[in-house]
């Protein structure tokens, strides 16, 4: 991935500022109204029920409040919540310790759990099932099962790929729930509490401005406050306008459409290099010299959504509304 690219919807080193704008409750949360009434009667049932709540899988891009959604499940149901990274754990163990340390109703919470290798993601089928951990002990003819109990406890699966989920794996959630981007509206609304929450006053232009360059992804959107309130502090303006939000978005290279020299980059490939299409992922991704998940995960999906590319069975292709963009 370029470096720095400022559009980047993965998070980077920005846990301590993203934990300040958290959501603290579920009417702070903007947006996904399906999404949360769903959650909602099912964190209601399982406190009726002084159970855990059943296990659910959460997809979409990244930056869209999936993990923020297991924080607030957690809080409110008033037990502890443990993130994991699939990707970052490498042995069966790993995943065997955070299990057995789950207190009974905790959360667990499994980011990018379809990078999980198959191994250590069978783990899971008994845990979620049976809440009981079979451990192979030993090698050949004199191997065991041990079985471990641990306390009831709630997966929450999130990914970026859905369709790379198994489906042992999948059909053990008993809801999966879609994220779709959000609306210049909502991301208005967001935006508007976080500069409450960091001290600023915004006008409406600048607000309005932000949120239409912000992809329809909140993580942007705080990335975005952050970097014009580095301009309107050096500017000394007590509240930011939209002169601040147009110097900033030039200096991030970010245009009106909300794309960047990257999502510019990949139009102009397809439309010079292949003609404006069709090309498929792999040659795209080599031409690019970005890796094909990047690609499909962070890039795709809002110039898919906002019609600048359209995917063919024969590869990907620009449409005019892209042509016209780049001219
Ligand atoms: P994901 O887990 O999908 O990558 P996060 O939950 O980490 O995304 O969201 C990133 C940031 O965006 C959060 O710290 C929060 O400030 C903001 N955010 C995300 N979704 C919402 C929402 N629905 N309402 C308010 N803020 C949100």
């Amino acid at each position: 991935m370029e470096e720095n690219r400022f559009l980047d919807p993965i998070e980077r080193n920005e846990v301590t500022y993203e934990s300040r704008l958290r959501p603290d409750n579920f009417s702070e949360y903007v947006g996904q109204k399906k999404i949360i009434s769903n959650i909602e009667v099912m964190v209601e049932s399982a406190r009726i029920r002084q159970q855990p709540i059943d296990h659910f899988l959460l997809s979409g891009p990244p930056g869209l409040g999936k993990t923020s959604l297991a924080y607030l499940v957690a809080k409110e149901l008033g037990v502890n919540l443990h993130v994991v990274s699939g990707p970052a754990v490498e042995k069966k163990g790993d995943l065997a310790a955070v299990l057995t340390n789950l207190q009974p109703r905790d959360v667990l919470f499994i980011d990018e759990i379809h990078r999980l290798h198959i191994s250590i993601e069978e783990i899971l089928y008994s845990a979620m099932e049976d809440f009981r951990l079979d451990i192979l002990i030993g090698q050949g003819p004199s191997a065991r099962t041990m079985q471990i109990e641990i306390p009831p406890f709630t997966l929450i699966g999130a990914t970026t790929r859905s369709g790379l989920i198994s489906n042992p794996l999948r059909d053990r959630f008993v809801a999966h729930l879609h994220f779709d981007f959000y609306s210049s509206e909502e991301l208005a609304l967001i935006i508007k509490e976080n500069s409450k929450k960091l001290g600023l006053t915004v006008d409406e232009k600048a607000l309005h401005h932000m949120s239409k360059c912000s992809r329809g992804t909140p993580r942007i959107a705080n990335r975005i406050l952050r970097r014009v309130r580095d301009f309107a502090v050096i500017n000394k303006s007590t509240v930011i306008n939209d002169q601040d939000v147009l110097n900033s978005l030039k200096l991030m290279d970010i245009d009106e459409a909300g794309l960047d020299r990257m999502d510019r980059k990949i139009l102009s490939v397809i439309k010079d290099y292949y003609g404006g299409g069709p090309v498929g992922i792999d040659a795209l991704s080599a031409t690019l010299a970005e890796d094909r998940s990047t690609l499909e995960d962070v890039y795709e999906p809002f110039l898919l959504k906002e019609g600048f590319i359209i995917r063919t069975p024969r590869g990907r292709e620009i449409t005019q509304k892209a042509t016209e963009h780049l001219i």
